[in-house]
């Protein structure tokens, strides 16, 4: 019998340490980066301004490897529960799967440095290799469909017609030669729209691509400013991330479980409280994200995405909560509670508008409490 060949000892491996898909395909100029300059032209990118610095690296995996022969694309499923039925509560804050375990970087970087160790080191068939999850200046879904992964679906994710669309991506370059695979070419979106008809924001646009000016996951995590005004009460309780767009695809209904224990829920995570996030300072917030992508968005960005889900809550019992962020040090927390408590039509949240128009000094902010006030002009105090 003849030995396994180096595509498939690597495939193996991969499986070995957890990749759910794996696929190869040969470097070449991106087939689609005329696209993605256009989406980025558009200003389809809002404030991701590292998106338009990494462009031009996109336009070839040979600029970030100039030896690069291969590339295998890797899919690691997230898939781990499904959302608690609590979590359509509007007191309950909603984050995104991803977010509810352990930061997803961290697990897949080790893993792609055994990965990149065994193939360099143990099969000694390439000397140089580098590799990338999410964030690399790659186009990585497009390397995935020529790898055979998948197709990019109208929702903009790569979709597996096995195994859904719950996967981070990830690629490493090699300066060696692999049997490839053929792209994608099984089945596509069809007539579905169930993406573009379930997102809130309307965010989702034609060539397979969202404008991510709209998109509650760009404005949870990647905005660092102010929400707009007319986006917020579109959010519902989303605190962190969307996944509403995959939630209802098809192609995820029999998606498998993903087997790595580290991306599974910290409890609190799940289905958080909001008015008990609203309350959490630097050192809590710190604390219990130290290990979790939420940290990403900082608390400031957290406590804002939470301000707002409390708005659209609506309910008087988050006044305590708001009113202590209408005092909050950060302005971006301030402005948002201000606009939370004035969508509260109840007194107190009159009375503590009322109180903090009196003292406070950012314009911002006084801007959005008279805007607030004006919300609730006619409660009576
Ligand atoms: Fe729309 Fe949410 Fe999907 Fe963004 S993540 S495109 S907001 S459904
Ligand atoms: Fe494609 Fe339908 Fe899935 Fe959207 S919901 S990505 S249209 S299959």
């Amino acid at each position: 019998m003849n030995p396994p060949s180096i595509s498939a000892q690597i495939q193996k491996k991969a499986s070995e340490l957890g990749f759910d898909l794996v696929g190869f395909t040969s470097v070449s100029r991106s087939k689609t980066i005329e696209i993605y300059k256009a989406w980025l032209k558009k200003g389809y990118a809002g404030s991701m301004d590292y998106l338009q610095r990494h462009s031009k690296l996109k336009e070839d995996p040979r600029n970030l490897l100039p030896q690069t022969i291969s590339l295998v694309s890797l899919g690691f499923n997230y898939n781990t529960l499904d959302p608690p039925i609590k979590t359509n509560n509007p007191e309950i804050g909603r984050i995104s799967r991803y977010g509810w375990g352990n930061d997803y970087h961290s697990i897949i970087r080790k893993k792609l440095n055994v990965l990149e160790d065994y193939v360099i080191n143990k099969l000694k068939v390439g000397k140089i290799s580098r590799s990338f999850v999410d964030s690399g200046p790659i186009l990585e879904k497009e390397v995935a469909y020529r790898a055979g992964l998948g197709w990019i679906g109208k929702n903009s994710n790569l979709i597996n017609n096995e195994k859904g669309s719950w996967f981070f991506l990830a690629e490493i370059l090699l300066d060696f030669e692999l049997e490839f695979n053929l792209p994608f070419n099984k089945v596509d979106c069809g007539t579905c729209t169930s993406c573009i008809d379930a997102c809130p924001t309307d965010a989702i646009i034609g060539n397979r691509s969202i404008d991510a000016r709209l998109c509650i996951s760009y404005l949870t995590i990647e905005l660092k400013g102010a929400i707009p005004k007319i986006l917020r009460p579109k959010m519902g309780n989303h605190i962190f991330g969307c996944d509403i767009c995959q939630e209802v695809c098809p192609w995820n209904k029999e998606a498998p479980k993903s087997k790595e224990n580290g991306l599974y829920p910290y409890p609190e995570n799940l289905a958080p409280e909001l008015v008990e996030l609203m309350t959490m300072d630097s050192p809590t917030f710190n604390k219990i994200f130290k290990k979790s992508p939420i940290k990403r968005s900082k608390r400031r960005g957290f406590l804002r995405n939470v301000a707002v889900a409390l708005g659209n809550w609506g309910n008087p019992a988050a006044i305590p909560a708001l009113s202590k962020g209408l005092k909050d040090e950060d302005s971006l927390v301030r402005i948002h509670s201000a606009w939370a408590l004035g969508k509260i039509l109840d007194k107190k949240s009159k009375i503590k508008l009322e109180e903090a128009k009196r003292v406070e000094t950012n314009k911002e902010v006084l801007e959005e409490i008279i805007e607030a006030l004006n919300d609730i002009k006619n409660v009576v105090i």
